[in-house]
């Protein structure tokens, strides 16, 4: 097997798996728990607080362990919505959002919100002109995407952030597809609040965080208990925790040495697929992308055909987000691109990790060219636009 959909999810690392297994049947306890079999789990929690604090800069008190980038992304667009409605009622956003923002926000225009969904252009990256015109006095939040888990375009956090702060409007980023892979800094970035989660970078799924930073004052997602300073209810979940900052750890001493080996291969990738497979495109930014992450379009191509004949390769690839697969629709972030339905409808997303090997990539070009070759042998619209190429060559 070849697994090629990291921006779905990871592999769990041996070593993080390693870390969390006592944190099952052996180190169990409710870490609020006043006896010092609890302190032990507490002091676990917090040492997977730090850890996954000191990756972007941020003070282990500005963590809060969620269930996941959903639920974080969630939380603060909810939250921040309904504590800053005094001032108005007014977010930013981009039109590529992951659908736990874009949802979210849809959710929130039923409750009498108003949201501008700014464009982006050929490559992905958002307009900041318009992006600085769509602010208004009664603007509360700008959601941006720190990098898109579809095209792997990088945004100019550092402007986003910049303009927010100018403006007094709090900034948050879904930094789910970013964390762990590129370098970021909440300080530097001018970010109010962040989205990460475990099982996109080596860690368990069902474990993420976001980052509050300390003097916003938004409001808590559960209700409940007193965890996570009374501001996300719920008994810990001690070995995802555990897991989570154990991957934090690795991600942090790899980060710049797995970068620069994910970019090489995805380059070699990108440039076999350009130049091997005629009226074959890239999807996204040439260089602001994420490391491991390669988007295209076959014209003539069906996406969801490639991607069966793939799997019967045994390469594991997929067409956009584990979220729009199983529906008809193109692609949100493709059609923000400006490409076509039907060239968005031809799309192959090939995420790597930093276990890609050459051998993996040499296979997949492989198998990706014969299978487009074939697609396109029986497509009578292929047969049409190679007569008609003929015909004006002659
Ligand atoms: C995967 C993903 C999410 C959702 O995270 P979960 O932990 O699966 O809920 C949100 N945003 C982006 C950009 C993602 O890639």
């Amino acid at each position: 097997m070849i697994y090629l959909d990291n921006a779905a999810t990871t592999r769990v690392s041996e070593e993080v798996f390693e870390a969390m297994k006592p944190y099952f049947c052996e180190q169990y306890a409710n870490p609020s728990g006043i006896y010092s079999f609890a302190g032990r789990s507490m002091k676990a929690v917090d040492e997977a607080r730090r850890s996954v604090a000191q990756l972007i800069g941020a003070q282990h008190d500005e963590i809060y362990f969620t269930a996941g980038g959903s639920e974080s992304d969630n939380w603060a667009v909810k939250a921040a919505a309904a504590f800053c409605q005094k001032k108005g009622k007014h977010i930013i956003t981009s039109k590529i959002e992951h659908h736990a923002v874009l949802h979210t926000c849809q959710y929130l225009e039923k409750q009498g919100y108003e949201v501008t969904y700014v464009d982006v252009d050929a490559c992905g990256v958002i307009k900041l002109d318009e992006l600085e015109a769509a602010i208004r006095p009664d603007t509360i939040l700008i959601t941006v995407m720190a990098a898109n888990n579809e095209i792997g375009t990088i945004q100019p956090l550092r402007e986003i952030g910049a303009l927010a702060k100018k403006n007094g409007i709090l900034f948050h980023t879904d930094a789910v597809q970013a964390y762990g892979h590129i370098p970021l800094d909440v300080d530097a970035l001018h970010i109010d609040m962040l989205s990460a989660s475990g099982h996109k970078f080596h860690g368990p799924k069902g474990i993420g965080f976001l980052y509050i930073r300390k003097g916003v004052r938004i409001g808590s997602f559960v209700h409940g208990g007193a965890q996570e300073r009374s501001r996300r209810a719920g008994t810990l979940n001690v070995p995802g925790i555990v897991g989570i900052g154990a991957a934090a750890r690795l991600a942090a001493a790899s980060l710049q040495e797995r970068q620069e080996q994910e970019t090489a291969l995805r380059d070699y990738l990108i440039r076999r697929v350009l130049e091997e497979i005629p009226y074959s495109r890239l999807n996204g930014h040439a260089t602001d992308r994420l490391p491991g992450n390669a988007n295209f379009c076959f014209r003539f191509i069906e996406g969801e055909s490639l991607l069966i004949l793939l799997d019967q390769q045994g390469i594991c690839a997929s067409s956009g987000s584990a979220c729009t697969s199983g529906s008809l629709d193109p692609s949100h972030v493709l059609l923000a691109l400006g490409l076509p339905h039907e060239l968005a409808h031809g799309s192959l997303r090939l995420t790597l990790s930093e276990e890609t090997t050459r051998e993996d990539i040499d296979s997949t070009v492989d198998a990706v060219g014969r299978i487009v070759e074939r697609l396109r042998s029986m497509s009578p619209l292929y047969e049409d636009f190679i007569k008609q190429n003929r015909k004006r060559e002659a």
